[in-house]
């Protein structure tokens, strides 16, 4: 089959299924087309790589050049970005066809793709449960097989709940291995991209073309090349896999613990060896994240102003004015509380008693992972409380929508590699999430452990 064909394939379904799930915002078939072109002619010199000619869905958080990119936002409703991101660039380079943008929360804030402005992204499994968030869009792309992989981002989450409540498989890289050149700000001490896909090999052959040093992104880490699929097909003989106790405690579903405990069976059976651990500072990493985050959101988000580019408000009398009008009617209500938050914990007389006391316990959560790598290999627990909620079901309580992240928030404000891997069933048929938390830089292993599994 050659691009162009394969490429069609996914543009035909997508015509057929998108009306109804709402995964991708932007399409542009004549663009993904044309590239579908040069990669046959690629493939036809031999000089192809490993994605030439794959057709990837891009989360709307990336810049591409020529493409509408709104980030979820009425914000960003007609920006056309002028350049690639890193991510973007990296993919095209490969040989990669763009084949649209996906839907997400409004700048990445929310579990369930329902503060997006262009509406909510449904869950291909059940269309009346939401896909989790942010990167629900990429999550139900690839699920409902409309692209053959595509990217997303992680700043609390966004990659590993959506990717457990649709039932594939997503990789937050260490903070650092991806670049964030040309990826909307969220939090940038915390935002990472990563791959989504249907299984780890995909997410490997992904990580080899978004990985690498970019000195665009001063938070970029320079590292030699790795190729992710080198230790797929090790045996698991004698991994020390560490369960941490708060993690089995109150809090999750008897059905999610019912799967999560089933696979770790399995890897029993596959030669792991199991270690009892703790992290006894995570049950503060919402509250300490739910400071952090808007902090740095607010601080991002000033950029958008309705004077350079993005939303303007129509009718406005001075400068002031025109800020003040195109903020409120650009934003969507989540936005506006990480906003007010943000500020209000950065602000003259409580910074101390917020941000710089939530700085000092990000760093106690991140000391406690490195305690536990003193013990085990892989840390190994469940991504997500719940399976697929009903939409609307959490919509006007943003605590219980902040709890969903209970899980993976304390990775990334570790800057730790995690994953979600499918493994099960739990609640009304819907898809449960393992998730893997890995060492620092250890995504090949990660990547083998959940490999031996599928
Ligand atoms: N759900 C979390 C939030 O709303 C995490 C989002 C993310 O990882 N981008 O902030």
């Amino acid at each position: 089959i050659s691009s162009v064909e394969l490429t069609q394939a996914y543009l035909d379904r997508i015509a057929q299924l998108n009306p109804q799930l709402n995964a991708y915002i932007t399409l542009n078939p004549e663009v993904s087309l044309a590239q579908a072109r040069a990669a046959d002619a690629r493939l036809a010199a031999g000089k192809a790589e490993a994605l030439t000619g794959i057709p990837i869905a891009q989360k709307d958080i990336f810049c591409a050049k020529g493409w509408l990119t709104t980030c979820g936002s009425k914000m960003l409703h007609n920006f056309v970005s002028p350049y690639d991101a890193h991510v973007i660039s990296q993919f095209n380079n490969a040989g990669a066809i763009n084949l649209g943008k996906t839907n997400m929360d409004e700048f990445a804030m929310g579990s369930s793709n329902e503060t997006s402005h262009y509406g909510p992204v449904k869950n291909p499994w059940d269309t009346a449960r939401v896909p989790g968030g942010s990167s629900g869009g990429t999550a139900a792309a690839v699920a409902a097989r409309l692209c053959a992989a595509a990217t997303g981002t992680d700043t609390g989450g966004s990659i590993r709940q959506p990717a457990a409540l649709c039932g594939i498989s997503g990789l937050k890289p260490t903070y650092g291995v991806c670049s964030r050149y040309g990826m909307i700000a969220f939090a940038s001490s915390l935002d990472q991209a990563g791959p989504m896909g249907r299984s780890a090999e995909d997410l490997a052959l992904m990580m080899n073309v978004m990985a690498g040093f970019d000195e665009r992104d001063s938070t970029s880490l320079q590292r030699d090349k790795e190729d992710y699929t080198r230790d797929l097909n090790k045996p698991l003989t004698g991994l020390r896999i560490g369960l941490p106790k708060e993690f089995f405690a109150a809090g999750m579903g008897a059905d999610v613990a019912k799967a999560v405990e089933a696979a770790i069976a399995e890897y029993r059976k596959l030669g792991a060896t199991i270690v009892d651990i703790s992290l006894p500072n995570s049950k503060l990493s919402v509250p300490v994240y739910y400071v952090l985050a808007p902090a740095e959101a607010s601080s991002n988000l000033s950029r958008f102003d309705g004077v350079r580019y993005g939303y303007r408000t129509p009718e406005y009398s001075d400068l002031a004015d025109m800020y003040e009008k195109s903020r409120a009617q650009g934003f969507g209500a989540e936005v506006k509380r990480r906003i007010m938050i943000g500020t209000y914990v950065l602000s003259h007389g409580y910074y101390d008693a917020y941000y710089l006391q939530a700085q000092k316990i990000r760093r106690l959560i991140a000391q406690d992972f490195t305690e536990a790598y003193k013990q085990c290999d892989v840390i190994m627990g469940p991504t997500s409380p719940s399976t697929a909620f009903k939409l609307g079901e959490k919509g006007d309580d943003p605590v219980q929508m902040y709890l969903s992240d209970i899980y993976t928030i304390a990775v990334n404000l570790a800057g730790l590699p995690g994953m979600s891997i499918p493994c099960g069933f739990g609640a009304n048929d819907m898809p449960v999430g393992l998730q893997i938390i890995g060492n620092y830089f250890d995504e090949a292993r990660m990547l083998n452990v959940a490999h031996q599994y599928q």
